[in-house]
């Protein structure tokens, strides 16, 4: 097959998609399929995959994604070339023999192409036809697969690596992800939600999953207490060349510390736990002792509307099986959403819609200073409570 405009993708330094589908072209009519469509796409420059189309398998409303072509006839192979989310392991730990045997599914019966993985963190199949779902969908079963979700459910909730490689993990990510993914069953495969709904868990500041800006939910690690210090190493840093006024004093946000070339102090209660200190001097500084999680709602990508980061609303819970406190917190919000979002809006852009403090109302959560980014500068804005104290 000819694909001239294609071809001009795989010049340059990087690895192509397109050599990856051709590959993949060699030994699949359906991927040989969608060289044809693109190749086409790119003439005309317009899409070929026609809008919508509902399909699935028995008894789950969510997983698969249905694409056809409106070029089906000339292209055959890509005629439905439908998307297969696989709920992907915690933290996306694989053993190589469940990943062959993922592969060899996949190569039974659909492209064989995949993406490893998709933003919401599944394992991703594209290009199945529907008379194969059922078929697909009882061999991952079969090999302890499930599918992960889509369209108004709970979205296969992912985390990062946490506690398996990482020493900055202030809860385990991986066994809460796990916790979660089994507890909400239900709720991940038959949509029931105004809209997606996404779990993800970091387990430091440093948010390696990104939750803060792209799920619903975000679990992220942190800390009470003091930051652990080690003067020794700390004087080993300096030693070794770090200059810790530079890098460490002068980049902490809040100005928290000290450094008077002998020793480190950090006034923790300035401090925002943004991780900066310890990222730079691991050796010489820990979290403090007291571990958990802080817990925010509301960030989305743009779709309906403007993109949106979470916004805290209990700063500090401990995170620990069998994670009750956290499930009642997810209940209560769920309801809530349930009972006034409107089709299609996201659990943050309804936060947005009835304000954040008819939304910790509704839920019984107590205003506090960590929900507020700066102090308020709008003298037009009352307190409640002054109103009733007068
Ligand atoms: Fe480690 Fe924190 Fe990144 Fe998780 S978010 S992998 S705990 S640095
Ligand atoms: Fe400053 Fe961040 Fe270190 Fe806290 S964690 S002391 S805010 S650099």
């Amino acid at each position: 097959m000819e694909t001239p405009l294609l071809d001009e993708l795989e010049k340059g330094p990087w690895s192509s998609f397109v050599s990856e589908i051709k590959k993949a072209a060699k030994k699949s009519k359906k991927a040989e399929g969608l060289l044809g469509q693109l190749e086409l796409s790119y003439k005309e420059k317009k899409t070929h995959w026609k809008h919508g189309g509902i399909v699935g398998v028995k008894g789950y409303g969510g997983g698969v994604i249905g694409r056809f072509s409106d070029v089906g006839e000339q292209f055959p192979g890509a005629a439905q070339f439908h998307t297969i989310r696989v709920n992907q392991p915690s933290g996306w730990f694989y053993t190589s023999d469940a990943l062959r045997k993922l592969c060899d599914i996949w190569d039974k019966y659909g492209s064989g192409l995949t993406n490893m993985h998709g933003s919401t963190g599944d394992t991703v199949f594209l290009g199945a036809s529907t008379d194969d779902l059922e078929d697909i969908f009882c061999e991952l079963s079969a090999a302890s697969w499930d599918l992960g979700g889509s369209g108004g459910d709970a979205r296969t909730p992912s985390c990062c690596v946490g506690p398996a490689r990482c020493e900055f993990a202030c809860y385990d990510t991986l066994a809460l992800t796990y916790d979660i993914t089994m507890t909400y069953q239900d709720e991940l495969h038959r949509p029931l939600f105004p809209y997606k709904w996404k779990f993800k868990m970091a387990g430091c500041p440093n948010d390696c999953v990104a939750s803060i800006a792209r799920s619903d939910f975000s679990v992220i690690g942190t800390w009470r207490g003091e930051i652990q210090i080690n003067q020794d190493a700390v004087a080993e840093y300096a030693e070794k060349g770090l200059d810790i006024k530079f890098e460490v004093v002068r980049r902490c946000p809040s100005k928290a510390i000290k450094w008077d070339g002998v020793k480190l102090t950090i006034n923790n209660s300035e401090c925002v736990k943004c991780m900066h200190c310890i990222n730079v001097m691991p050796k010489a500084l820990r979290q403090g002792e007291d571990k958990g999680a802080a817990i925010l709602v509301g960030s989305k990508a743009p779709i309906v509307q403007g993109a949106l980061l979470s916004s805290v609303i209990i700063p500090f819970m401990k995170i620990e099986p069998p994670y009750d406190e956290l499930k009642a917190l997810i209940r209560k919000i769920w309801d809530f959403w349930d009972e006034n979002g409107v089709a299609r809006e996201r659990i943050g852009e309804l936060i947005q819609r009835v304000g954040l403090g008819n939304f910790l109302e509704t839920i019984g959560i107590e205003p506090s200073a960590q929900m507020v980014i700066q102090p308020r500068d709008n003298p037009y804005i009352f307190y409640e409570e002054y109103y009733e104290s007068e």
